[in-house]
């Protein structure tokens, strides 16, 4: 127990002034982009003069190209949660100005060759093969634009399914593993339904259950919530 009449600062004060100043320090933009209403979320560290991407849709670049402009910010990396094609239209586009993509090696298939997805996706779609930079895997503790992030292998949607979460700022981005009310589609070659159900069990039910959910689809939601509300979950 701390002693009423100490002049110190408890630890756990600091945290939450250091977490408080972390987040007024962040932003995070969402862009929800065409053809199918991909989510790609920019995080920018105004502090730092940096950002980074998070999945990388259809017109990701001409939106990211705005809002750096707009914060004078660099761009330091796209993170992709996986390589389906409605989440890598654009990374071609990044890899014309050498910006760095990472991903999870077991999708990196998916990435180098689009097309290997269209009989899934929509008529009309022009593909070009992503080149990927660095990998990412299980458990790795990674500084993404001064945010302490940890990526945890989520499989099942897809072999190379990863979330990301920084627990400093309360936010997972979890890609197509889980959605307000639903969970990642498991039709496509490669997908396990109850692999989906197990990474969700193993990667977020231990979550605080106020963490942000920020989904590929869809709009934003809590652990707790879905913890409680989520239908394909309830009877875990
Ligand atoms: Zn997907
Ligand atoms: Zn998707």
């Amino acid at each position: 127990m701390e002693s009423k009449n100490s002049c110190q600062l408890e630890p756990r004060s600091l945290t939450f002034l250091e977490k408080a100043r972390m987040m007024s320090q962040i932003k995070i933009r969402i862009f929800e982009l065409p053809p199918i209403g991909t989510n790609a979320y920019l995080i920018i560290n105004e502090d730092l003069g940096k950002a980074a991407l998070f999945d990388s849709p259809f017109g990701a670049k001409v939106e990211v190209d705005k809002q750096l402009e707009r914060h004078d910010a660099e761009l330091d990396g796209v993170w992709l949660t996986h390589g389906h094609w409605d989440h890598i239209l654009d990374v071609h586009e990044f890899n014309k100005v050498g910006v760095p993509i990472f991903a999870h090696m077991e999708d990196e298939v998916l990435i180098k060759n689009p097309e290997l997805m269209a009989s899934f996706s929509i008529p009309g779609i022009e593909y070009h093969p992503g080149k990927v930079d660095g990998y990412l895997e299980d458990g790795q503790e990674i500084e993404i634009v001064g945010v302490k992030t940890r990526v945890v292998h989520t499989p099942g949607h897809s072999p190379g399914s990863i979330s990301f979460i920084m627990e400093d700022l309360n936010w997972v981005i979890s890609g197509d593993v889980i959605f307000a009310g639903s969970v990642g589609r498991t039709d496509f070659p490669g997908c396990s339904h109850e692999a989906l159900m197990e990474s969700i069990r193993k990667q977020f039910f231990p979550l605080d259950p106020q963490m942000i959910i920020y989904p590929g689809h869809g709009p934003k939601t809590t652990v707790g919530q879905e913890r409680s509300l989520n239908p394909f979950l309830s009877e875990m």
